[in-house]
C-alpha cells in the first residue's frame, strides 16, 4: 500500500469500532482480540498491516473456490443490477437454474430443492420435512457431530456446545457413529468398528421404537467434530436399516458438500442416496449467505397436494442464487473438484503422514480431498487428547499455543478441541499446500513440547 500509516490507522479504528458495537457469537465478548481484515483473494486473507495468511481454514470451511473468485464477483453485481430481491413465491430465471444445477449435480432421485439462508435452516426443514412425511417424531443423531446452532440443529449436533444451548427439543436421540481410533465398541479393525456401530444403532431404534422414528440425520464425513470418514459399508448399512423401518435418511453435507472431499458430494464416495440432503457452505463458498434441502421425489410428493409449513423471507435470494450458479459453473470449468482430490492424495495427504512421522503429538491424520484432521494427544501410546475435550483457558495453553503459532509464521488454522483440522480452499494449488505443511511441520514442534 502507498500509506502504511494510514492503513494502520484504519485498522484500529475498525477494531475499536468491532469492540464497542459487534457482538460476537461463540464468544465471551470481552475474551476476544478479533483480527481486522482489510481484504482477500484465491487461498489468502490480510490484515491492515499488510501481513498475509494463507487460509488453512476456509473461514469457517466454506470458501471452497477460494475468496474473490472474480467470475462469482461480477455475477453477483449483474444480478444486483438487475434483480436484488424478490419473494420466494416468484419463478425467477436464477434462481430455477441454481436448483436445476444443485438437482443434476445431486445423486439419484433428489431432484428438488428448499432453499434457506444456511445450513442449520436447512437442517431445520429437513428435520421438519422427514416428520411430517412419516408422521413419526423421533430423530436419531450421533455423537461427535455438528448441525448448526438454531433450536432442533444445536439439539441434534453431538459436541459439547450442545449442552449449554440444549433447550431440551423432545425426540431427539443421540447414538455414537463409528470412529475407529477412539472407538466405542472396543473394536481392532474397520470392519469390525462398522459392524458394531450398525449393531449398536440398530439396537438403540428398537428400543425407542421404531415406528417412532422419523429420521436418522448424519454428517456424510464428520467435519467440525474431527474429520471423521466413515469406514467403508456403514452408510450403505444405515441406508439398509432406514429402509427395513420406514426412516427418512438425512445426510447433512453442509460442509462435506460441494467439493470439499474431491467429490461434488460427499456421498459419491460411497454410492449411498439418502432421502434428504442438506447443504450450505461451498454451494457458493458463502459470498452470499445459501443452504438448502435437496428433496427426493418420494418426500416432495408428501407436500405435492399438501401444503408444506415452512419458508423464509429470503429463500433463494436472487443475489445467492447468481453465486451459487456462478461457483458451480467455476467449480466445472476450472476443474476445482477434480484438484481437491488430487491435491489431498498427492500432497496433503501424504504430507501430513510424513508430518505425523516426525511429531510425536500427531496421534492420528485422517481425511480425504481438501478435509483433513490431525488429532493431537499427548501420548501415542494411551491416545489421551492433547487437551481435554471441551478444555478452555488454562487446559487449552497447547492448542491455543499452536494456533499462534501457526499464526505467527502466516497461516490461519482451524483448530477444534484437540485437533487442528487442515481445510485449505478446494482450489489451493500444490506450491501453497506445500508452503502450508512447511508452515505447520514448525508449529507442531510447539505441541510436541507438551505430550510425552
Ligand atoms: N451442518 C454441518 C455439517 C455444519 O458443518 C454446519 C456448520 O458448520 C451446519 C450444519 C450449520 O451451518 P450454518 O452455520 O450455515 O447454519
Amino acid at each position: 500500500t502507498t500509506d502504511p500509516k494510514g492503513q494502520a490507522a484504519m485498522g484500529l479504528a475498525v477494531k475499536a469500532a468491532d469492540r464497542a458495537h459487534v457482538f460476537h457469537s461463540w464468544s465471551a465478548q470481552s475474551l476476544i482480540d478479533p483480527l481486522a481484515i482489510a481484504g482477500a483473494g484465491g487461498s489468502y486473507f490480510w490484515d491492515y498491516d499488510d501481513k498475509r495468511y494463507l487460509d488453512f481454514s476456509s473461514q469457517l470451511v466454506n470458501t471452497n473456490i477460494g475468496h474473490q473468485h472474480p467470475k462469482v464477483v461480477a455475477a453477483i453485481q449483474e444480478q444486483a443490477a438487475k434483480l436484488c430481491t424478490i419473494a420466494p413465491g416468484f419463478a425467477v430465471d436464477v434462481r430455477s437454474v441454481a436448483a436445476r444445477l444443485i438437482a443434476e449435480l445431486a445423486p439419484g432421485d433428489l431432484n428438488k430443492v428448499f432453499f434457506t439462508n444456511g445450513g442449520a435452516e436447512a437442517v431445520e426443514n429437513a428435520v421438519r420435512m422427514a416428520r411430517l412425511h412419516t408422521g413419526r417424531h423421533k430423530v436419531f443423531a450421533a455423537y461427535r457431530s455438528y448441525h448448526g446452532a438454531t433450536s432442533a440443529a444445536i439439539n441434534l449436533t453431538g459436541d459439547p456446545r450442545r449442552w449449554p444451548s440444549d433447550n431440551g427439543s423432545a425426540g431427539v436421540v443421540h447414538f455414537w457413529g463409528p470412529h475407529l481410533y477412539r472407538s466405542n465398541f472396543h473394536a481392532t479393525t474397520e470392519a469390525e468398528e462398522c459392524e458394531r456401530a450398525l449393531a449398536h444403532l440398530e439396537q438403540t431404534i428398537a428400543y425407542e421404537g421404531p415406528q417412532s422414528v422419523a429420521a436418522i440425520i448424519l454428517e456424510t464425513v464428520v467435519g467440525t467434530a474431527g474429520v471423521l470418514v466413515p469406514p467403508p459399508g456403514y452408510l450403505e448399512g444405515v441406508r439398509a436399516i432406514c429402509d427395513k423401518y420406514g426412516i427418512v435418511f438425512i445426510l447433512d453435507e453442509v460442509m462435506a458438500g460441494f467439493g470439499r472431499t474431491g467429490r461434488w458430494f460427499a456421498a459419491d464416495n460411497w454410492g449411498v442416496v439418502p432421502d434428504l440432503m442438506t447443504f450450505a457452505k461451498g454451494v457458493n463458498s458463502g459470498y452470499v449467505p445459501l443452504g438448502g434441502v435437496i428433496i427426493s421425489e418420494r418426500i416432495a410428493e408428501t407436500f405435492a397436494t399438501r401444503p408444506y409449513p415452512g419458508g423464509l423471507t429470503y429463500s433463494g435470494h436472487p443475489l445467492a442464487c447468481a453465486s451459487a450458479v456462478a461457483t458451480i459453473n467455476a467449480m466445472r470449468d476450472e476443474g476445482i473438484v477434480e484438484n481437491a482430490a488430487e491435491i489431498g492424495e498427492t500432497v496433503l495427504g501424504p504430507g501430513l503422514r510424513e508430518l505425523a512421522e516426525r511429531h510425536p503429538c500427531v496421534g492420528e491424520v485422517r481425511g480425504l480431498g481438501a478435509f483433513w484432521a490431525l488429532d493431537l494427544v499427548k501420548d501415542r501410546e494411551t491416545r489421551e487428547p492433547l487437551v481435554p475435550y471441551n478444555a478452555s483457558g488454562a487446559d487449552n495453553r497447547s492448542m491455543a499455543d499452536l494456533a499462534a503459532a501457526c499464526k505467527q509464521r502466516g497461516l490461519w488454522p482451524f483448530v477444534n478441541m484437540n485437533r487442528l483440522h487442515v481445510v485449505p480452499p478446494c482450489t489451493v494449488t500444490e506450491a501453497e499446500a506445500k508452503e502450508g505443511l512447511a508452515i505447520l511441520d514448525e508449529a507442531l514442534s510447539v505441541a510436541d513440547a507438551h505430550c510425552a
